[in-house]
This record gives C-alpha cells, sequence and structure tokens, in this order.
C-alpha cells in the first residue's frame, strides 16, 4: 500500500466523492488531492533546507487540518499534529523539539513563533488556483511520515516518529480489519480521536486508503450529550473507529442502538481495555456489527492485534484477549531476565516488526532505552518494550496492565509522573503523589496528594492547583480531587511510598 498513490487513484476514479466531511465543510477526493498538492508546492517553493525538517499542523477537526498534513508529506516533510486541546506551554514544548520552519494553524495559536501560516492564508493557498506539485514526490521508505507526541514521565511530552513504510504497512492490515477493503469504498468511517492522538490514524488513513468518508466528530459535540445522538443519527456511519471509553459513554444514551445508526457494519476498538461489559451491551444494541478489539502502542503505528469478538467470547467470564498479532510482526512475552516467557506465563509484552517506531524525535538515549534491533530465523526485526504486562495462549495475546506508572483515562495515555513533576512546578508545593481510582478494572479518575501548601482544605486551594496545572497539561491530565497532607509517606529507599498514600484515600 502506498497511501499517497492511494488518494490520487481515488481522486482520478471517484473525485467527486467525499472524502472528509468535518461539521459543515467537506472536501471531495479531487479537491482534496488538488488543495494538498498546491500547499505541497507552496512549501516546497518558500521553504528548501535540505533536512525537510517536520511541520507542526496545529487545529482540530477542520479539512484544512488533513489538507495540510497530505500538503507536509507530498512536499517530503514529516509533519506533527497538535490539537487545539493541548495547553500552550505544551505546545511550546513541542515546537522547540520539532522546531518547524512554518506552523500550519487551521486555528488561531496565541503563542508567537517565527512563521505561522493561519487558516486564511491556508484557504487562499489551497484554493486559489496557483502552481501544484506535478507528481507525487513526496515522503517515502524510511522517512518519517507524522511524529505523534505522548506523555513523558519526564514531565514533557515525547514525540513518536513513524516512518511512511510503518503507515504503509499498517494499512495493509487496517484496510481488511472487520470487513474485505472493497467493501469499505465509499463507507462512513467516525473519527472521535483527536488528530494529535493515534488513534486517528487508524479511522482517517484507513478510511482515505478504502475511498471511504471521514466523519470527523469534533469536541463540541463529544462534549453535549443532546447534540451527540442528534449527530450520530445522521452521520450515516458504517465504521465506527472510537476507544472504548466514546463507546460506553454513547451507551448511556438508551437511543444509541442499531435503529440509531442502520448502517453500522463494524466497531473497531483500540487503546484502551474492552471489557466483556461493553462488548455485551453493544451486541444487545447492534447485533448485526462486528466487534473488533485490537492492541498496540502509538510507537508500533495504532496497533498491531486483532480479535473478532464474538458472542460466545464476549460471555467469558475472563477479560477479553487483545487478539492474533498481525503478518509482519512478533509478540515475545519476556520475563524480567529477559528470556521469553512459556504459553500463559506472564511478562513483558515486547513487539518486533516492520510497524515499529524509528524512534523518539531527537531523543536518542530515550529511544536506545525502548527500542531494538535483533535477527530471528535470519529476518531482522525492529522491537519495542511497550512496559505493558500479558501473556500468550495458543497464539492469542492477553493485556494484564502496565509495568510502570503510565495508564490510560477515557481512553489518553497519561504517564503519572508527568502529572506529578508538573505539580511539583506550582508555588508551594513540596511532594505530590498522583492515585489512580479505578472501578471495575478501569481508571475512572485521578487524585493528587500534596504536601507542603500552608492553606488546604480549602476549595480554593484546590481549584488553585487545578488552575495552575491546566497551564502545563491538557483537561484530561488533570486530577479531578485534591488532597493536602502535612507530609507525603515515604519507604526506606527515599521515595514516595505510593502504596501507603493509596491507603490515605480509603
Ligand atoms: P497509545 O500509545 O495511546 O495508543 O497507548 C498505548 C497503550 O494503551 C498500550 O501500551 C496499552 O497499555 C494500552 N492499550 C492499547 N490497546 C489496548 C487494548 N486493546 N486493551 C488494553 N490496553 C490497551
Amino acid at each position: 500500500m502506498d497511501i499517497l498513490k492511494q488518494i490520487r487513484k481515488h481522486a482520478r476514479e471517484c473525485g467527486d466523492r467525499i472524502a472528509v466531511r468535518a461539521g459543515d465543510s467537506a472536501v471531495t477526493y479531487q479537491q482534496l488531492d488538488d488543495y494538498s498538492d498546491r500547499l505541497a508546492a507552496w512549501i516546497q517553493k518558500n521553504y528548501q533546507d535540505e533536512d525537510k525538517t517536520p511541520i507542526v499542523v496545529y487545529g482540530h477537526k477542520s479539512t484544512h487540518m488533513i489538507i495540510s498534513f497530505l500538503a507536509c508529506v507530498k512536499a517530503g516533510r514529516a509533519y506533527c499534529p497538535v490539537d487545539i486541546s493541548v495547553p500552550l506551554s505544551r505546545v511550546q514544548c513541542i515546537l522547540e523539539v520539532v522546531k518547524p520552519p512554518v506552523v500550519l494553524a487551521a486555528e488561531e495559536l496565541e503563542i508567537p513563533y517565527g512563521h505561522v501560516l493561519g487558516v486564511a492564508e491556508l484557504k487562499r493557498i489551497t484554493e486559489e488556483e496557483s502552481d501544484r506539485i506535478s507528481e507525487v514526490c513526496g515522503v517515502k521508505g524510511k522517512d518519517l511520515f507524522y511524529i505523534i507526541f505522548t506523555s513523558g514521565s519526564t514531565g514533557t511530552p515525547k514525540g513518536v516518529g513513524i516512518t511512511t513504510d510503518c503507515l504503509n504497512h499498517f494499512l495493509d492490515w487496517s484496510v481488511n480489519l472487520g470487513t474485505e477493503m472493497k467493501k469499505k469504498e465509499g463507507r462512513a468511517f467516525l473519527n472521535q480521536a483527536p488528530f494529535s492522538f493515534d488513534l486517528s490514524v487508524m479511522d482517517l488513513y484507513t478510511s482515505l486508503a478504502c475511498g471511504g468518508t471521514l466523519w470527523t466528530m469534533d469536541k463540541s459535540v463529544q462534549m453535549d450529550f443532546a447534540k451527540l445522538m442528534g449527530r450520530l443519527e445522521t452521520s450515516g456511519i458504517n465504521i465506527w473507529v472510537s476507544t472504548p471509553s466514546f463507546a460506553d459513554l454513547c451507551l448511556a444514551d438508551l437511543r444509541f442502538s442499531r435503529e440509531l445508526l442502520p448502517g453500522l457494519e463494524v466497531f473497531l476498538f483500540c487503546g484502551e481495555t474492552l471489557t466483556n461489559n461493553t462488548a455485551r451491551k453493544l451486541q444487545q444494541r447492534f447485533p448485526d456489527a462486528a466487534i473488533i478489539n485490537t492492541y498496540g502502542p502509538t510507537e508500533s503505528t495504532v496497533a498491531m492485534t486483532e480479535v473478532l469478538v464474538t458472542p460466545e467470547l464476549a460471555e467469558q467470564q475472563n477479560s477479553l484477549p487483545v487478539g492474533r498479532v498481525k503478518p509482519g510482526s512478533l509478540v515475545e512475552i519476556r520475563r524480567e531476565d529477559g528470556s521469553v516467557a512459556d504459553n500463559g506465563e506472564q511478562g513483558e509484552i515486547v513487539i518486533l516488526g516492520n510497524t515499529v517506531s524509528a524512534g523518539y524525535y531527537h531523543q536518542p538515549e530515550l529511544t536506545r532505552n525502548a527500542f531494538f534491533e535483533c535477527e530471528k530465523d535470519g529476518i531482522s526485526y525492529r522491537g519495542y518494550h511497550t512496559g505493558d504486562l500479558g501473556y500468550m495462549d495458543g497464539g492469542m495475546l492477553y493485556y494484564c496492565g502496565r509495568i510502570d506508572l503510565q495508564i490510560k483515562l477515557h481512553g489518553y495515555r497519561i504517564e503519572i509522573e508527568d502529572i506529578e513533576k508538573n505539580i511539583l512546578k506550582l508555588q508551594g508545593v513540596d511532594n505530590a503523589v498522583v492515585v489512580p481510582v479505578s472501578e471495575g478494572g478501569m481508571v475512572k479518575s485521578l487524585t493528587a496528594v500534596i504536601s507542603g501548601r500552608e492553606e488546604r482544605n480549602t476549595f480554593e486551594a484546590a481549584r488553585e492547583i487545578k488552575r495552575g496545572l491546566k497551564a502545563f497539561l491538557p483537561d484530561y491530565m488533570v486530577p479531578k480531587k485534591i488532597i493536602f497532607v502535612d507530609r507525603i509517606p515515604m519507604t526506606i529507599n527515599g521515595k514516595a511510598d505510593r502504596k501507603a498514600v493509596g491507603g490515605l484515600l480509603k
């Protein structure tokens, strides 16, 4: 699969078909191809650095975002998507790491940066008759296609670099998930995740590869329950791509059923545990739809295992498997000493294969710690230590949690230490421990336990901490509850005693 050639093919063969629908605006395949060609020509003309430094694309769910992504890669540069939900201080961190020659801003960016191309200019360059690149001469092979930043335990995000080969190999597999590729032609795909999360790669590029229509759902709709069902009803969605948490949220409304979405054929889930309960409810409300659970970290290009969750599987008492490994990849379960575990034995999930990332952008040490090269049966592989715990049973992978302090909250990947390091930046704070609060095996909220502040136990003190944190962290990383203590319990090694802190909350 060559995604850029594939999009051009759709532009030639079904140019009038809607490629992306975002709120009230839409672009056809022909427009998507034309507009991104023009913007690519503009990038090539104005920026000639030999390194082809990646470009940051800032915004939310507009068609300009997707046009900009394609323009960057057609101009031979990776893009780095940054959603409007990212606080400006974090956007600043990303800009300092990437140092893009220009930011393509589909929404107003309220921080000063050398060169920012705003939405009016984006519109003019893409829609006015002007130069365009004559052929797709963009990124290929080992060139980075995109960089997605994810929470880092150091308190600053880290950028996962995904090559063109990785994306194309991923698409070879994802286009056939749930239904064959040709059955996805002309189908409507739900885009729920912001483009700065790699789950969106599953809907955006699978849809464009299959000649589907991406139906993006913006933040304001997702947060307004009354609007949400109304919008879904008119969406005509056939392929649902979301986190299980988002499906759970929709299930809270009894209208969310086959009657609301009669054309729904497949649910594709990734990013967090799909519970038996959620699967069973979906099977009752959508008896004709296939439910596919997939698993993988951003570092291995979205997902690399799949399983069809049948009613029989969902009825089992045990937790659902995350699936069998896709072609071109291997999963090894490793013991602490690095040896490969036996069937059924729990250990760290290590991923090998052709969709493993090139590493963390401009972070050689972090890259060395997590990624490696190896040879198996005469074949060279790139590998990644996921930090996930799991086991294999007859070729089927089961996920059992984490080795470290990374969690998933409502589908978002969060390093607990990322929050703690940012709390320590706030005035008067001596120490902080963040405790994930779970229910039914899923993290439902976060509580921060903080020492050092003089004024405590007041609503205002907690509010001040939250307000302060919002300057550094996206809303979903800000703990819901703040508890002030005299001192954080410590272990004999002088580290915060997380178990004892957890005990304080009971
Ligand atoms: P992200 O990089 O945001 O996609 O997060 C990757 C992490 O999410 C993985 O390392 C797992 O810890 C978790 N994850 C991904 N898919 C699943 C799944 N199907 N079931 C349980 N956890 C998952």
